[in-house]
């Protein structure tokens, strides 16, 4: 079950909150609903207005472009710790 705050950002239940625990920016994989840090991902390509990588939990191509609402759909959802 998931919970989102009035702005939209998911609350961590206590597994998650472990996950993400020392993690510079966590965030929530929209593909798999893995959780991985945006601080250390492995950027594969970096355009001018958005970044590419594989997510490191399910190896698919994400990109920034859903924060600034270029796209519908996004790649991730920050998380709240
Ligand atoms: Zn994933």
């Amino acid at each position: 079950m998931e919970y989102f705050t009035i702005d939209g950002i998911p609350y961590m239940d206590a597994g998650t909150r472990r996950t993400a625990e020392g993690m510079s920016t966590p965030v929530r994989c929209n593909f798999c609903g893995g959780i991985y840090d945006l601080g250390t991902v492995h950027v594969t390509q970096r355009y001018a207005d958005c970044s590419v990588w594989k997510t490191p939990c399910c190896g698919h191509n994400a990109d920034d472009r859903g924060e600034s609402g270029w796209k519908s759909f996004k790649d991730y959802e920050r998380i709240r710790l």
